[in-house]
């Protein structure tokens, strides 16, 4: 069932939003080589605290045979692609590729938003791997474009598998997108492959999180003994954007858009990251 959000409700959306938006942007500063992603961790539970926001994913999905979730962060590194465990035990170092995701409830509505830090900076990797990065931030842009009244869910879908495509990027398939609202995951599965014009027309109120994953290698995945970490099944690289976005009246609204990146994408379209950033 599709949740329609009011105007107010928005609003409190966009609170939540803000606190995960400004907690990604102390995490960009903290990420270097040397950093554990425990550290960033506890790093993220005071800023949430700070902000009396709830974290979304501590505790979540816990079932028989696999703990709740048991932090604040997904922390993924290189191949892996979501739902990584922080670890004391795990050393960023110059040249990884380190995947944030994080969600906070602010009274009782969730905002969700997934980063791809380049650990020591572009320059510590390949122009492959840059790529990489570049192109799967843009897709999520593409997508939120695309996330107006009067398209369809497939418009996003396609809109963002497009930039994928002519890179020969896997597309994960197993995990997409989603509604948010009072839960994390509500209606509609967002995938990131798709037709245009397919799929159930996009309306106003609609919340939703757009959240491409692309692969170096195919789309397959696999799961880690922690019944948690997802990687890609051939070892690849892989890299996860996602911001929530509301489908509003005046144009799709970025809710969780940092400083540098477009609140209303189709008012300032200069300012989204294109795939020609990175050539
Ligand atoms: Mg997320
Ligand atoms: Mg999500």
């Amino acid at each position: 069932m599709i949740v329609r959000k009011s105007p107010a409700e928005i609003e409190i959306m966009a609170r939540a939003g803000r606190v995960i938006a400004h907690l990604h942007e102390v995490l960009r500063d903290a990420v270097a080589p040397g950093v554990t992603t425990r550290q960033l961790d506890e790093l993220s539970a005071r800023e949430l605290r700070s902000a009396k926001a709830v974290p979304s994913f501590l505790g979540y999905g816990g079932t028989p045979g696999r703990i709740p979730f048991p932090a604040t962060l997904c922390t993924s590194v290189n191949d892996q692609i979501v739902h990584g465990i922080p670890s004391s035990e795990v050393t960023l170092r110059a040249g990884d590729l380190i995947k944030i995701d994080a969600g906070a409830i602010v009274d009782g509505y969730h905002a969700d938003s997934a980063v791809t830090w380049i650990v020591g900076g572009e320059d510590a990797v390949s122009e492959e791997v840059r790529r990489l990065v570049a192109r799967t931030r843009s897709g999520l842009w593409a997508g939120l474009s695309n996330a107006a009244v009067g398209n369809r869910l497939g418009d996003i879908s396609a809109a963002v598998e497009s930039h994928a495509a002519p890179s020969g990027y896997g597309v994960v398939r197993e995990y997409v997108g989603h509604g948010v609202g009072r839960s994390l995951h509500e209606d509609p599965h967002v995938p990131n492959y798709g037709r245009p014009g397919r799929g159930p027309k996009l309306v106003e109120g609609l919340v939703i999180a757009v959240e491409p994953m692309f692969n170096l290698g195919t789309h397959e995945t696999r799961v880690e003994a922690d019944g948690w970490t997802v990687t890609t099944a051939d070892g690849t690289l892989s890299s996860h954007w996602e911001h929530t976005v509301a489908i509003t009246a005046d144009g799709p609204r970025v809710l969780t858009a940092r400083s540098d990146e477009p609140e209303w994408p189709l008012r300032s379209p200069e300012l989204v990251p294109s795939a020609s950033v990175a050539g």
